[in-house]
């Protein structure tokens, strides 16, 4: 599809859109079920990228503390709860730039191999990473990584501008080299137009295979980051990013990921209606706020969903054994820093020297 039709999909009358998508839904997925991941953040907060959304960057002054790695014990009694509650996929998140080589990468890949071996599918996101550093984390049994483009190429440049949207893609091709399945999305309600959104699920959908998972998250905007004053998206566009994510990807899973929290169930009804079959469960996404597992539960009751099994998309990965060496890395490891500056992304910056209030003066 080109960019003029995706446009023209998304801009269609609502309960057309809704329609259509439901009937793609319908020819390629159960619409009773849906997937339940539970995300867990092992790595919270410190981190030197300059998302502008993002509280856990550590140049903003947010209430999100830096924390060490969680233990391999802890990571394993969540993942213990999170499959009691109905979570067929646990996704590890570590606020890095990139995975460095050592130690706490081979923490990940002790964390991968006993959640795997739980029987769960394993996500990790970890930032941009080398195809060896994927290879890795396949071998120890990771299933999926995610690596978010987050809006177009174009808007990227405004709410980053510590790394390159080429090497986001990078990061995706080098997934892809070590047979993992690929989820990545976007956020909406940062400011981006129609056509940026359009944009994204283009570059989504032109991905072959298209990724087996497309988070579309509604910007929760935080205190202390450079978007905390965006007003948060409508319904209906969360329901029109759906109904057109679904289009044009009929057989990903569309994941209602940020921003649920501020969604009625009603609202979420219609996004299930509109394709979506994927939710991140727990009270907490990373750091922002999320339905609890008990809301949630009474709205499969009241909607008639049920969750989904692992791997019920396909068998369960073979394991693979790889023999590394630097050279078969043809990856880069050395990831691009762009040259552009962001003075919103700046400012806030040296805003999180000062305390909460001088910078709300500062505003006025
Ligand atoms: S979104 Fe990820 S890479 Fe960006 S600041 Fe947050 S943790 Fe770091």
């Amino acid at each position: 599809m080109t960019l003029a039709e995706i446009i023209n999909i998304h801009e269609k009358p609502l309960l057309e859109l809704v329609f259509e998508a439901a009937k793609v839904h319908r020819l390629h997925h159960n619409p009773q079920e849906v997937q339940v991941s539970t995300l867990l953040s092992i790595k919270t907060g410190g981190c030197p990228e300059d998302c502008a959304y993002c509280p856990q960057a550590a140049r903003y002054h947010t209430d999100v503390e830096a924390e060490a790695m969680m233990t391999l014990e802890d990571v394993k009694k969540s993942a213990l709860v999170a499959k009691a509650n109905g979570s067929s996929r646990l996704c590890m998140g570590a606020a890095w730039r990139n995975i460095e080589d050592g130690e706490d990468f081979d923490q990940v890949l002790e964390m991968v191999k006993t959640v795997n071996a739980l029987d769960m599918e394993v996500c990790c996101t970890l930032g941009m990473m080398t195809e060896m550093q994927a290879k890795k984390l396949r071998q120890a049994g990771l299933y999926a990584y995610n690596h978010n483009i987050d809006s177009s190429n174009d808007f990227y440049k405004e709410i980053i501008s510590t790394r390159t949207f080429d090497d986001r893609l990078k990061t995706i091709e080098n997934a892809r080299k070590a047979d993992l399945t690929v989820c990545s999305g976007g956020i909406i309600g940062m400011g981006e137009s129609v056509e940026d959104r359009c944009a994204m699920l283009l570059t989504l959908s032109q991905m072959d295979p298209q990724p087996e998972s497309v988070p579309i998250n509604g910007l929760v905007a935080v205190k202390g980051t450079p978007l905390e004053d965006q007003n948060q998206i409508p319904i209906w566009d969360m329901i029109r990013m759906v109904a057109t994510a679904r289009i044009v990807m009929p057989n990903t899973a569309v994941r209602l990921s940020a921003g649920r929290a501020g969604m009625t169930i009603e609202g979420q009804a219609l996004c299930f209606m509109a394709g979506a079959n994927s939710i991140f469960a727990g009270d907490k996404l990373l750091t922002t706020p999320n339905p609890s597992r008990n809301a949630d539960m009474e709205m499969f009751e009241i909607l008639g969903l049920h969750p989904m099994e692992s791997f019920a998309k396909g068998d369960r990965p073979a394991d693979v054994k790889y023999v590394y060496s630097e050279q078969t890395d043809t990856s880069k490891a050395v990831w691009e820093r762009p040259k552009h500056r962001l003075e919103r992304n700046v400012e806030y910056a040296k805003l999180g020297k000062k305390s909460r209030n001088e910078a709300d003066t500062f505003k006025q």
